[in-house]
């Protein structure tokens, strides 16, 4: 016992317990970030807003109900740290807790009234394997927890790896991502109305080939929630 405490000292005296955003030490609650961080979080409330600067976007690309992302992703912002330690650093608390707050949030407006199931974007499963985790799983598990609308997290599947797409160009991409993903049981989405969850959109190409796949099922409706929005 004296030995595990004076242990967790030492690993706390190395790596304390800090907020990924701004450095502070974490007050006992708070985890991965502090909560004056959380509030300056650049929220966009673009769930009230049809035809909103994401559904310009996506306009013309597939069918969709309505599009919603929680803030603004903002090179030197608060939310680019936070889903940098959630994608690399196992920080999955942090994921958990912006899908709870987006949930919330989402939940005061009619945004989610007819949703009937949340579905992450999925990782390939090789890429699963190497991160332990698929971080739209996680924020798609925090709006299900604050909402109790049901997670379905294996009828959509990624089928092809691909590598990074960081440095490609938006035709580069799209030609990437186009056929990668697959419905596994089209019946299970039949005449459903999907909220497709994901961490950051940017050209929104992979929940375009998210949307080409779930064109297999019928009558399939398709809303979309991402914890950033870049432009
Ligand atoms: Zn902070």
């Amino acid at each position: 016992m004296k030995r595990n405490r004076l242990w967790g000292e030492l690993i706390h005296l190395f790596y304390p317990n800090v907020c990924v955003v701004c450095g502070n030490e974490l007050l006992p609650g708070e985890e991965g970030v502090c909560l004056q961080c959380l509030y300056k979080l650049p929220k966009t409330h673009n769930f009230n807003e049809p035809d909103n600067d994401l559904e310009k976007l996506m306009a013309g690309r597939i069918p969709f109900e309505r599009i919603a992302s929680y803030a603004v992703y903002a090179k030197g912002g608060t939310l680019p740290p936070l889903i940098h330690h959630l994608k690399y650093r196992h920080k999955q608390a942090i994921g958990l807790l912006l899908g709870r707050m987006f949930g919330k949030d989402l939940m005061e407006s009619e945004f989610l009234d007819s949703i009937d199931l949340i579905v992450p974007v999925p990782l390939h499963p090789k890429r699963e394997k190497f991160r332990g985790y698929n971080q739209a799983e996680i924020i798609a598990k925090g709006l299900s927890d604050i909402t109790s609308l049901p997670l379905s997290t294996n009828n959509l599947v990624r089928i092809i790896y691909n590598p990074t797409q960081t440095k490609r160009t938006k035709t580069e991409r799209w030609e990437n991502v186009k056929d990668i993903f697959k419905v596994t049981d089209p019946l299970l989405f039949q005449q459903k109305h999907l909220l497709l969850v994901d961490d950051v959109i940017t050209t929104g190409s992979t929940l375009e080939a998210c949307g080409i796949a779930l064109q297999a099922c019928k009558g399939v409706k398709i809303s979309i929630a991402t914890l950033g929005e870049v432009f």
